[in-house]
């Protein structure tokens, strides 16, 4: 049975019980809630703990806390900022065994998808210091125009007051920290709703921030239903920009009640892999397996379809065969050879059969895979997937390696751009000219060339177009993304000092 125990240091984060009963984080305190959610792993399909499903009292209280108190980090000198954070980057690198291992129970996340994601967190943290740096401004000389001629302006960033972060399930931790960072590096307070299904590792963190003295009350973390309490947090009065990770139906429901707040939404992806003839096949085979089964499917850059020409569809489907087994597939707490663990929930693991079962009756062959038990779902080879079938058109979210054959180039970056996401996608070709046609045409944020796509720590911008979102995230481009731009202008007329615009050579 998976069991979540923390260290001493933790034991303000939650009260004892049958199962550990965590807190909501409220004005630099954590408070208990009446109202509860169980946590349930998908390792055992158990109860490991429950979280709080935050009251609206206790909503409005920390959106109140972080919007009076946000003056407390705007006034706080940036390097005062960057310091730290950089202490609780430290701090939280002394607890990183600790953290990973309750990731893993809560998650199901095999080993090297835990450790990995703490470790980008980690990295993310250190190049966000440093681009923090980067929150310049612009010095204009008004003489370009008679209009402005005596006049100078300042274009300053400034922090964009109260930001709102809601994370989705996949990168609890990770993605998280990446909109606190960048939020806290620019002065703003944040109010954090982290997921439901595994928040306890994100909020382990969260009293490290708090232990190594975050000014209480500008951030604030809230736990509970996204569907019950999202519609209170987003359209608050008090919140001026939401950074939204997750599902793209909830973020157009976001997008259509945000009003003229600020949004940052990253949504869901359906990324194709574009095997052209002169790909080398056995790197290709290999990226796409990675790209297909890392972290079990369920990211937004996951390759869920590989569109394969013809002409090497035969030999590169054997090669995909011949890798398949380079992931061990099991219960992530039999250690850390294994590579592949369970997806988030039984009822995720329903909805991949669905999506398998569907292309199967439509044509397609299951090759190995295409079962599941509770929420392990079998890697699966799936080939000749036919176009109107919903696995070639919907996000799969899970561990399954969809293959589609295309005549040519052409047909295949028709196949790609027929599809409402435009996320991440990749091309393998050792041909420049090729790779150069496919990169250009492709309606995507992100393209890759020769690799499967990967957002690691976000040192490259990636960001959505069409259904997967709007705006870029990226280390430096998140920070810009929650600052606002001022001009500030100055009439030197008065004292004689900006330059006087004659009008002698005008035509
Ligand atoms: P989700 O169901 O949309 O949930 C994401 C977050 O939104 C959770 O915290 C959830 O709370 C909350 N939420 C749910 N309904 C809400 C509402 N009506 N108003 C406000 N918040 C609400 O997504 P998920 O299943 O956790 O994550 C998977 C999705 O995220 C996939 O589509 C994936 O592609 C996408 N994703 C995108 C990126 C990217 O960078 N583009 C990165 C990672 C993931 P509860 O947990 O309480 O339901």
């Amino acid at each position: 049975m998976v069991k979540i125990e923390l260290s001493e240091y933790f034991s303000e984060i939650y009260e004892k019980g049958d199962v550990p009963r965590f807190k909501v984080f409220i004005d630099g305190k954590w408070v208990s809630t009446k109202n509860r959610l169980d946590l349930i792993s998908p390792i055992d399909g158990r109860k490991s703990a429950e979280i709080s499903n935050v009251s609206f009292d206790d909503m409005e209280k920390a959106i109140q806390s972080a919007s009076s108190k946000k003056d407390k980090i705007r006034n706080m000198a940036a390097i005062d900022r960057i310091e730290l954070m950089n202490t609780v980057r430290k701090e939280l690198e002394k607890h990183r065994d600790e953290i990973v291992g309750v990731l893993i129970a809560e998650s199901g996340k095999a080993y090297n998808s835990a450790i990995g994601e703490f470790n980008a967190m980690l990295e993310r943290m250190r190049l966000s210091m440093e681009d923090s740096r980067k929150i310049l401004g612009e010095y204009l000389p008004g003489d370009w125009s008679s209009d402005t001629a005596q006049k100078i302006a300042l274009v300053i960033r400034e922090p964009i007051g109260v930001v709102l972060g809601i994370s989705p399930f996949n990168y609890p931790i990770y993605t998280s920290v990446a909109k606190i960072l960048p939020a806290l590096l620019a002065g703003n307070s944040v109010v954090i709703k982290p997921p439901s299904a595994d928040p306890i590792a994100f909020m382990m963190c969260m009293e490290i921030f708090r232990k190594m003295g975050v000014p209480s009350g500008t951030l604030q973390v809230l736990t509970g239903s996204g569907e019950e309490r999202g519609d209170y947090l987003v359209t608050n009065e008090k919140i001026n920009m939401v950074s939204f990770t997750g599902s793209t139906v909830v973020g157009k429901h976001i997008s259509s009640i945000a009003g003229l707040r600020k949004i940052h939404l990253e949504l869901g992806g359906k990324a194709a892999a574009i095997v052209l003839e002169d790909a080398e096949l056995e790197l290709a085979a290999k990226e796409c397996i990675k790209g297909s089964l890392e972290l079990a499917g369920q990211r937004c850059d996951a390759i869920s379809r590989i569109l394969v020409v013809q002409k090497v569809y035969d030999k590169f489907v054997d090669k995909l065969k011949s890798h398949i087994s380079d992931y061990s597939f099991g219960n992530p707490l039999d250690g850390k050879a294994i590579t592949l663990g369970p997806v988030i929930s039984t009822k995720a693991a329903k909805r991949i059969d669905d999506l398998v079962q569907d292309a199967a009756k439509k044509g397609a062959k299951i090759m190995c895979g295409g079962k599941y038990n509770d929420a392990y779902y079998e890697p699966t080879l799936l080939i000749d997937v036919p176009l109107n079938a919903d696995i070639a058109n919907e996000e799969t979210f899970g561990p399954v390696i969809t293959v589609i054959k295309v005549k040519d180039l052409d047909e295949a970056v028709r196949v790609a751009n027929n599809s409402k996401y435009g996320l991440d996608s990749c091309v393998f070709t050792e041909d420049f000219y090729s790779a150069w046609e496919v990169m250009k045409i492709l309606q995507v944020g992100n393209v890759t060339l020769n690799s499967a796509p990967s957002h690691g720590t976000a040192y490259f911008p990636f960001g959505g177009i069409k259904d997967s979102g709007q705006g870029k995230e990226g280390v430096g481009y998140s920070i810009e993304e929650m600052t606002v731009m001022k001009t500030v202008i100055f009439n030197l007329a008065p004292k004689n000092l900006g330059k006087k615009y004659t009008g002698a050579f005008k035509d």
